[in-house]
Parts: C-alpha cells; sequence; structure tokens
C-alpha cells in the first residue's frame, strides 16, 4: 500500500509516519529527511538544496522528481511505502501518479496557531533524527537523545520567520494538491485540535484508518 502523508509543516507527518511505517513494515520515504541527510554529507545534491531548505523554500521540481523516481524504484519500495513531504506541487503529484500511484492520503488538519508552537519547540537528534518536543515529547536528559545520546538540535528552518514562509508556501503550492486527491475519492481527514494530544492517539487513529481502507 501506497500512503501519502499530507499537511502543513510542523502537522506531525514526520513522527506518524515513522511510526506507522515500523507498524506496518513498509519504508518511510521522506524528501526533507533525504534533504537533510545530502546536506549533512556536504554532497553536490545537499549543496544545491541548502539554501531552499534554510529559506523554507521549496527545492526545484526537476531535482525533487528526480531525486524520488530513484527513491521509488528502489527494492524496498515494492511493497508500498509511507511518503511523507512528497508531493508538494503539481508536477511532483503528476510524476506520482505515472511512477506509483498512492491508494490512500492521510490528510492532517492542525491550527496554524498549534503548528508554529510546535514547531518552534521541536528539536531532533543530530545522530539518529529522532523528534522531540520541549513541551510534551521532551528528552530524559535535557539536550541529549534518549535513543541514541546523540545532541539535539533546532532545525535551521524551525526559526519562527522561516515557520511562517514555509505556512505560506504549503497554503500557496500544496494546499491544492489535496482537492485532486479528494475527487479521486482517497483523502482521509485527521484533525488534531489539542497541542498536548499524545502522538500515539493520532497514530491508532490513523492506523484504524489504513485497517479499513485495506
Ligand atoms: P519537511 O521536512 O518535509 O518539512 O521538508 C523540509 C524542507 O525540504 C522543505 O521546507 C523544502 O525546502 C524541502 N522539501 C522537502 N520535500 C520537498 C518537496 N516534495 N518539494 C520541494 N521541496 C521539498
Amino acid at each position: 500500500m501506497r500512503i501519502v502523508f499530507f499537511g502543513p509543516p510542523g502537522s506531525g507527518k514526520g513522527t506518524y509516519a515513522s511510526r506507522i511505517s515500523k507498524a506496518l513494515k513498509i519504508p518511510h520515504v521522506s524528501t526533507g529527511d533525504i534533504f537533510r541527510e545530502e546536506i549533512a554529507k556536504k554532497s553536490a545534491l545537499g549543496k544545491v538544496v541548502k539554501a531552499y531548505l534554510d529559506k523554507g523554500k521549496l527545492v526545484p521540481d526537476n531535482i525533487v522528481i528526480e531525486v524520488m523516481k530513484k527513491r521509488l524504484r528502489k527494492h524496498d519500495c515494492k511493497n508500498g511505502c509511507i511518503l511523507d513531504g512528497f508531493p508538494r506541487t503539481i508536477a511532483q503529484l503528476k510524476m506520482l501518479d505515472e511512477v506509483a500511484k498512492p491508494d490512500l492520503v492521510i490528510n492532517l488538519n492542525v491550527p496554524r496557531n498549534i503548528i508554529i508552537t510546535r514547531l518552534s519547540t521541536r528539536r531532533t537528534c543530530k545522530n539518529c533524527g529522532e523528534i522531540y518536543n520541549l513541551l510534551f515529547i521532551k528528552p530524559k536528559k535535557e539536550g541529549i537523545c534518549d535513543k541514541c545520546g546523540g545532541k539535539l538540535y533546532q532545525r535551521s528552518d524551525e526559526k519562527p520567520n522561516v515557520i511562517k514562509k514555509r505556512l505560506r508556501v504549503y497554503e500557496k503550492q500544496s494546499k491544492p494538491l489535496i482537492n485532486y486527491y479528494r475527487k479521486k475519492g482517497i483523502v482521509k481527514d485527521v484533525v488534531c485540535k489539542k497541542l498536548e494530544t499524545p502522538p500515539d492517539t493520532i497514530v491508532k487513529k490513523i492506523l484504524r484508518i489504513i485497517d479499513k481502507s485495506l
């Protein structure tokens, strides 16, 4: 099954997608994670995409499409995958329809004030990528990852002015995609109105939706 996790930055896509990928034993494919890994490796691709991520702008379609065509062709995606942060534009959506049509789109609906609080208090492990939140998913030891002991940091695009830019980009370029998927009848909405709702509550909700759609 191919599932797209759709929603604004800070809606929890990455957190839920990673847990559901473990539960369903299919890969979690996040374009944001792919780009951040390339930036950390200082690869040629990483050098090109860094400026876009730092400013909260979308990476150009030709780059994203090439990266994703390659990723979706890999063996581990043959039984499905969870797509997080892709597609984000009409051109990407068209490419996905040609290569690997999605079966289900989970549309995360989270109010703007929650998103801004959530993103500005989010911390990520430099080593393993585990996500924490200083308000409700706190690490046991300040600044240190519970899982691997790595250092926690604030992503450069999780500073308030970049967050606002990313939200504007989402409203303009990505949100319209949901109408296309709605017409196909494959969208399921998941509403999260409270900041403190534990991730596991939402994960269970999503797993029930997936179960019913199988
Ligand atoms: P994310 O972790 O999904 O919020 O992505 C972080 C950043 O990576 C975004 O703000 C964009 O700069 C870039 N990015 C991730 N996915 C895409 C995509 N599908 N298309 C264009 N840019 C992307």
